[in-house]
């Protein structure tokens, strides 16, 4: 028996687990490769305060602007406050942040910002900077399994987790208990045809959570990023929006600069950029980067330009053919600020966990932020909580049907982009919610990659639910048919749990103006 399991090996697994107390027995099981997740593709940067011209209130107004004040406040302020402080530990640490010649730090421009303040680590290679250092300060007592999948969470008569189920690419299973099981799995970009995520995204641990019981909320907010590099019909990962705060700009295949009439151009925030961008996709009209302004771009940008390379796009034609893609969940496993879900022993941080602090839609480059600050106050929380008296005797669950209906995982993408992608309307969610099954299955008699397509089934139809019911357009959420916000659903969430589907919570504070 071990004192916690983490499942995943991002940037807020990594965080959390060298953060915990190192007497203890610590698991950190991960699907895939210890280095395989968005954490480590991430471009951009970290967003915190570091130059003088801003503050922390500056960073937060610009977090429930582009939020469209559908943030949780308080968590906001966590954010940005203990985020700025984290950071500069990691760096007091040795993380290495890219400087300018007098030693300084170099910050970036992003979308929707007011001020410099993305600090960066190898031009674009900051995911993979920051998850090598997270990993360099694992302590010993942190034992890892690679290539293993938790399929279902141990819960006691009690209802409180003490465990989970795995299975390797083997098909061996097994059970592993623990005080507390961290779900800390990443968003569900995988979902959809086109994504900036790993293929493997498909929301396993919202999946996890919703069927142990435990609330889930904000699922119809799944944020679009603008700039895909776009070739053959193939995406070829990330054009991070670093490089339009470097002078990039978006431009149409007529020669329009397609952000012109938006007060902040091409860093307005990303629900609009994505839109813009779509809008003209749906036109049947290209659009490109274009990034002739932008002095030694393949210094600046290395990863990036690599990527140009393998998808055959030459750089000095100044132009980089983009579209839109699934990015990031704003939604995810109701939490508490420092991790704790609605059912006792579980918790869960980073992409996977809602904490409110995104809104409808999230700040550029306040995710690995996010990993960052609450990593560390969930190991705050747990190495500070009072031994407790367990009872480690598993519940059995039953299961309505043992045999997955068979799908193709590329068909359920394709209509999720068409139906339940950036443009949304009540005939087609309701279409494609009558083809997904989301009927509950028996995890222990599925293969490792039968049960990532029934997470993906599980966690599909959860947006598919939200984005039914939120009947207006707000943030990164649009509806055709809803196309302005209502004012009766501000401040509004709707939470789906297992036994109740749908019901509406409201924050208990004020959203600040
Ligand atoms: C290309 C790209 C660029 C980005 N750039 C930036 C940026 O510049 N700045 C920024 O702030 N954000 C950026 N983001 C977003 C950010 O990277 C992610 O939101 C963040 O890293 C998520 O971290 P995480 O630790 O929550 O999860 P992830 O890093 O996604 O890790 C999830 C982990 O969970 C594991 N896992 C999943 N399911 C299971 C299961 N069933 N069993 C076991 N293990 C499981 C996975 O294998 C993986 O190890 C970017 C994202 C992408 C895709």
């Amino acid at each position: 028996m071990s004192k916690t399991i983490i499942i995943g090996s991002g940037v807020a697994a990594l965080q959390c687990a060298r953060l915990l107390p190192k007497d203890e027995d610590i698991i950190l099981i991960t699907k895939r490769a210890l280095r395989q997740h968005s954490s480590y593709f991430a471009q951009g940067g970290i967003a915190a305060v570091y130059s003088k011209e801003d503050s922390i209130q500056s960073h937060e107004d610009d977090t429930i602007q582009a939020g469209v004040f559908h943030n949780h406040q308080s968590n906001v302020q966590t954010l940005i406050q203990e985020g700025q402080m984290q950071t500069h530990q990691l760096i007091l640490e040795g993380f290495p942040v890219d400087r300018l010649s007098d030693g300084s730090i170099s910050l970036g421009l992003e979308g929707a910002h007011q001020h410099k303040r993305i600090l960066h680590s190898g031009g674009d290679a900051t995911g993979k900077h920051l998850t090598e250092h997270l990993i360099n300060l694992l302590p010993s007592n942190v034992t890892i399994f690679e290539n293993e999948c938790a399929v279902s969470l141990l819960k006691n008569q009690y209802g409180r987790v003490i465990g989970i189920h795995s299975i390797d690419a083997d098909c061996t299973h097994r059970q592993i208990f623990a005080e507390a099981v961290i779900i800390a799995t990443g968003g569900c970009g995988s979902l959809y045809s086109y994504t900036s995520n790993c293929t493997n995204s498909f929301g396993d641990g919202i999946a996890l959570a919703y069927l142990a019981g435990a609330k889930i909320t904000d699922m119809e907010f799944v944020q679009f990023h603008p700039t895909l590099l776009y070739h053959d019909e193939q995406t070829f990962g990330l054009v991070s929006e670093a490089v339009r705060g470097a002078g990039a700009r978006l431009i149409n295949s007529e020669g329009t600069y397609i952000m012109d009439w938006h007060p902040l151009k091409d860093l307005a925030p990303r629900h609009i950029t994505a839109k813009a961008v779509y809008d003209e996709r749906m036109r049947g009209i290209d659009v490109f980067l274009k990034i002739d302004e932008i002095e030694n771009f393949e210094g600046k940008f290395p990863t990036i330009s690599n990527n140009c390379k393998k998808a055959g796009i030459l750089l000095n034609n100044g132009l980089l053919p983009i579209t839109v893609g699934s990015h990031f969940l704003m939604g995810g496993i109701l939490t508490n600020s420092y991790g704790a879900t609605s059912i006792e022993g579980l918790y869960a941080i980073g992409e996977a966990a809602c904490t409110g602090v995104h809104g409808a839609n999230r700040l550029a480059s306040n995710s690995l932020l996010e990993g960052i600050a609450f990593g560390k106050r969930l190991a705050d929380h747990l190495s500070n909580k009072n031994p407790e008296v367990i009872d480690w005797q598993v519940v059995e669950e039953n299961f309505e049907n043992t045999h997955p209906t068979s799908f193709a995982i590329e068909d359920l993408q394709i209509e999720m982009f068409a139906s339940a992608g950036i443009i949304r309307d009540k005939k087609s969610l309701e279409f494609l919610l009558k083809k997904i099954d989301s009927t509950k299955l028996n995890p222990f008699k599925l293969t490792f990659s039968e049960n990532e397509a029934y997470f993906m089934r599980i966690t599909a139809s959860l947006i598919v639910k939200a984005a039914l019911e939120r009947e207006e357009s707000r943030g990164a959420h649009i509806r055709a048919d809803f196309p302005n916000a209502s004012p009766s659903l501000a401040q509004t969430i709707f939470v789906q749990q297992i036994q109740n589907p749908i019901q509406k919570e409201y924050w208990h504070e004020p959203i600040k103006a």
